[in-house]
């Protein structure tokens, strides 16, 4: 299925990019407690229009929004 707009979009957004308005979460937050002074947090949410699915991290090594392919 064809990725829609907002997801294009998305996919580029830094940390600080707000979900979407049809991104919607389909999990809990996973919490990684990590090495101080911090860890981190994951979030995964899906798109009610195309289905495609992102992960929001807040871990500096990785990508804000992670967009999985079907
Ligand atoms: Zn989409």
């Amino acid at each position: 299925m064809a990725i829609c707009d907002l997801c294009m979009a998305q996919a580029k957004k830094t940390s600080s990019g707000k979900p979407h308005e049809s991104l919607e979460k389909i999990d809990e937050v996973r919490i990684f407690p990590g090495k101080k002074p911090r860890g981190f947090e994951e979030q995964d949410y899906q798109c009610q229009k195309c289905q495609a699915k992102f992960t929001q991290s807040t871990n500096k090594n990785d990508l804000a929004w992670t967009l999985w392919q079907g």
